[in-house]
């Protein structure tokens, strides 16, 4: 009876019945926490907000720049729908005061009503993170027409490999750092079911990460197409990485050129890639192949998290809007050197990270150079802003090669 009674409590839908008849927010606070396991988020009410509010003096994120003890107060008792408390989004912000790389946000989303709940923090932090862009305000543009893009092919002397990835979450399912064990399941379930629907080039077959050996994780990981186990401290603190590896894989087609992560920061990560330098090919393979990832989507009854002021929702508020990232393998040896490189780069809102991820260091003179921004602009905007910002970087490293002045260039516009 008594075990009955807690499983009935720890149910979602139940926890939500027991907040709508008015159950007091700490006890639902609480069974909702133990169901979606972040450490340390408190019972709220016991101790004064004032005493709760976190020590981000050594902070160097976006989300300590904006979280006020006025803002603090005000939100730590709320919840989403779902239970998912400020706490808990602020939770990896909070033990991570800064990266060696990047500025980083400092808070995730735990579902699609964390950003309107939570908008009194999120609204600045995105704003700040993504250029200026205010979502109270402004709406956010889509464009998959790849064919308007103009010079897409990199000089394959200096450029590696060509890369596009965005995220797409699935309504109605909770995101990674809040999800049930049940939720990523279906997620899982779900996004294979629909890929099966993939025909022609880009047909494919999903490796489940409970099914590969140790060997073929490593080497998938080693080849640039697999996510990295979960090191991250950024992933592990945000909750992202409970229940790992369960639910967790890859699906791709036969060469390797368009791959879906899933559930791993994101419901989903939808990538074009191959090695060179044919942005062009892989930005149209890229546009061709999402689309028809969302058309599956739906014809099997679901849809993906999508509004008009913050584009395609994603668990980190650094990838709302398009969630694409175009980025390139690029060896620049001279200009890396440069004291004007971070100049430049800051300039034609480029974004370097080292070759194996976000949280490696390069590798010799090889970057990962991708576009800053996310939301706001389109996709065909950015991907053309990285082809235009890669070929000048290009342009600078062979100017130097022949002792010849670089400029830095005027800062961005849109
Ligand atoms: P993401 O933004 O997709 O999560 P990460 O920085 O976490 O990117 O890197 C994920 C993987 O993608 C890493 O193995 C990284 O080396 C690989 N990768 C990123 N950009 C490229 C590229 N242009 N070419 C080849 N591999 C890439
Ligand atoms: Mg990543």
């Amino acid at each position: 009876m008594a075990n009955n009674f807690a499983r009935m409590l720890s149910s979602k839908r139940n926890v939500r019945i027991l907040s709508l008849i008015g159950a007091g927010s700490l006890t639902a606070g609480f069974l909702l926490n133990r169901e979606h396991v972040t450490a340390g988020a408190p019972a709220r009410r016991v101790y004064p907000a004032s005493a709760e509010y976190p020590d981000l003096r050594k902070h160097n994120n976006c989300m300590a720049s904006h979280l006020t003890p006025a803002i603090y107060a005000k939100l730590v008792d709320k919840t989403t729908p779902n239970g998912y408390s400020l706490d808990q989004a602020i939770q990896t912000g909070v033990d991570n005061p800064g990266h060696p790389f990047i500025k980083t946000v400092g808070m995730v989303a735990g579902d699609e009503e964390s950003y309107e709940v939570f908008a009194d923090l999120l609204d600045p932090v995105i704003k700040e993170r993504h250029n200026g862009y205010d979502p109270q305000i402004m709406t956010h543009p889509t464009d998959l027409d790849s064919s308007k893009l103009t010079s897409g092919n990199f000089d394959e002397r200096y450029v590696l490999s060509s890369r596009v990835r965005t995220g797409r979450s699935i309504r109605g399912l909770s995101l990674p750092p809040a999800c049930t064990r049940a939720e990523r399941r279906e997620v899982e379930r779900v996004v294979v079911d629909a890929l099966a629907g993939l025909k022609g080039d880009l047909a494919g077959t999903y490796y489940s990460l409970t099914h590969m050996t140790d060997q073929e994780q490593q080497q998938l990981i080693d080849d640039h197409f697999l996510f990295d186990k979960p090191v991250s401290p950024l992933l592990t603190c945000s909750g992202m990485a409970r229940d790992w590896p369960d639910a967790r894989g890859i699906w791709h087609n036969n060469t390797k050129t368009f791959l879906i992560w899933i559930n791993e920061e994101d419901h989903t990560r939808v990538i074009s890639m191959e090695k060179g330098g044919n942005m062009k090919r892989v930005f149209d393979r890229f546009c061709t192949g999402l689309k028809e990832v969302e058309r599956l989507i739906q014809e099997k009854g679901w849809e993906f998290m999508w509004n008009e002021r913050l584009g395609y929702i994603l668990t980190c508020p650094s990838n709302l809007g398009t969630g694409l990232r175009a980025g390139v393998h690029v060896n620049l040896p001279k200009l890396s050197k440069d004291p004007r490189f971070a100049k430049i780069l800051d300039n034609l809102r480029l974004q370097k990270r080292g070759t194996g991820g976000v949280d490696t260091a390069a590798v010799g003179s090889t970057f990962d150079i991708s576009n800053l921004d996310r939301l706001g602009q389109s996709e065909v905007q950015l991907v053309q802003t990285v082809v235009d910002g890669v070929n000048y970087l290009i342009d600078c490293e062979k100017k130097l090669e022949k002792g010849q002045d670089i400029k830095i260039p005027p800062p961005f516009k849109k």
